[in-house]
C-alpha cells in the first residue's frame, strides 16, 4: 500500500494509473478507522481497480469552537487497517499541503446544505465541499464513497458534482451500527461509559419512529422517493407531529440536549409537511460536550438496537 503525503506525488500516481485504464474509488476520510469507514474501502475495493483512501482533518470544516486540534488521531493504526482492505494508497497531506497561507478560494452551497447541520455549524460544508473539490481534482476518481450516516453531507456532495459537472458517481453507504445500534462515529470516543449508555437514546428515537411511520403504511414501496406529497399509500402522518414525539422521547434521557430534530425531503434537505417514502428523518444531539447525528430514510430497513 502507498503513503502518499504531497499532491504532486499523488498526481503521478494516480495518472500512471489513468494511463492504464484503471478505475479509481476514493474514500474521503477523517481518519481514527472504524467499520463505518471500513465498509466504504470494502464497496470501493469491490467496484473498483484501484481503492484511494484520504486521511485528512480538514481544519476549513471545524468552527474556531469546535473539536480540531482535539479530533482523534492514530494514522498508524488507520494505516494497518486500511492495508487489510486492500487499498492501494493513502493520501495524507499536511494542512500546508493543501491550504497555503493565502488560500482564498471556496466552494459555497446554499439551499441543500443551510438546514439541519448547516444551521448549528454554518462553516462545515464550505469546508466539505472545498475539500472535496480538490481531492476529486487530486485523484481523478471514477466513483466516490460516502456514508449514509452523515445524510446531509451525502446530498450536498451529491448536489455538487451535479451543479459542478464532476466526472463520477457518488456512491452512498448504509450507516455502520454498534450491536446497541449507536451509530459509529470516530467522536464516540469522547463518550465517557455513562455518556455511552445514554447515547442510546438517538438509535431508539429513530428506531421508534420507523416503527411508527411503518405502522402508518408509509414507506412500504410504491412511494416516490424525495417527492413530497406524492406516492406512498398511508400519506398523512404529519411531520410536526412525528418530530414532536421524537423530541419527548430524546427528553426522556436527562443527558441528552437537543439540537435538532427534523424531517425533510431526501434530495433537497428541504422541510415537508407530511411524511413520504424517500423522505430523510435526522437527528442531531448533544451528550455531554459530544455532538452526536443519527438519521434514516423513510423506506429504509428497520435499525436494530438490540435488547
Ligand atoms: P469522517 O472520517 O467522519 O469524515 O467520515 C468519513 C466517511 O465515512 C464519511 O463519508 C462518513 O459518512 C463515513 N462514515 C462515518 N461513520 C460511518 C458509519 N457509521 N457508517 C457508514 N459510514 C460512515
Amino acid at each position: 500500500m502507498l503513503i502518499v503525503k504531497t499532491i504532486a506525488e499523488a498526481r503521478r500516481i494516480v495518472w500512471r494509473w489513468k494511463a492504464e485504464e484503471r478505475t479509481i474509488g476514493l474514500c474521503p476520510t477523517m481518519g481514527y478507522l472504524h467499520e463505518g469507514h471500513l465498509s466504504l474501502m470494502q464497496a470501493s475495493v469491490r467496484d473498483n481497480d484501484i481503492t484511494v483512501a484520504s486521511i485528512f482533518v480538514n481544519p476549513m470544516q471545524f468552527a474556531p469552537n469546535e473539536d480540531l486540534t482535539k479530533y482523534p488521531r492514530d494514522f498508524e493504526r488507520d494505516c494497518k487497517m486500511l492495508e487489510k482492505e486492500g487499498v492501494d494508497m493513502v493520501f495524507a497531506p499536511e494542512p500546508s499541503e493543501m491550504y497555503r497561507d493565502d488560500f482564498c478560494t471556496f466552494v459555497d452551497m446554499t439551499v441543500v446544505s443551510e438546514g439541519l447541520c448547516g444551521r448549528s455549524r454554518p462553516v462545515m460544508f464550505r469546508g466539505v465541499c472545498t475539500v472535496l473539490t480538490k481531492l476529486i481534482n487530486i485523484i481523478y476518481p471514477n466513483r466516490m464513497y460516502m456514508g449514509k450516516k452523515d445524510a446531509q453531507q451525502l446530498a450536498v456532495v451529491r448536489r455538487m458534482v451535479r451543479d459542478l459537472n464532476f466526472n463520477l458517481k457518488v456512491v452512498g453507504c448504509p450507516t455502520v451500527r454498534e450491536s446497541d445500534g449507536l451509530a459509529k462515529s470516530s467522536r464516540n470516543t469522547y463518550l465517557s461509559p455513562e455518556q455511552r449508555q445514554a447515547s442510546r437514546i438517538l438509535s431508539r428515537t429513530l428506531r421508534h419512529a420507523q416503527e411508527t411511520i411503518a405502522a402508518a403504511g408509509i414507506g412500504q414501496g410504491g412511494g416516490e422517493a424525495g417527492a413530497d406529497g406524492a406516492g406512498s399509500a398511508g400519506a398523512g402522518l404529519s411531520s410536526a407531529d412525528m418530530i414532536a414525539r421524537m423530541e419527548e422521547e430524546l427528553r426522556t434521557e436527562p443527558m441528552a440536549d437537543i439540537d435538532y430534530v427534523e424531517i425533510v425531503d431526501g434530495l433537497s434537505m428541504q422541510p415537508v409537511q407530511t411524511l413520504h417514502e424517500g423522505d430523510l428523518v435526522a437527528m442531531a444531539v448533544r451528550i455531554g460536550d459530544t455532538r452526536l447525528i443519527d438519521n434514516f430514510i423513510v423506506g429504509d430497513p428497520l435499525i436494530e438496537i438490540g435488547e
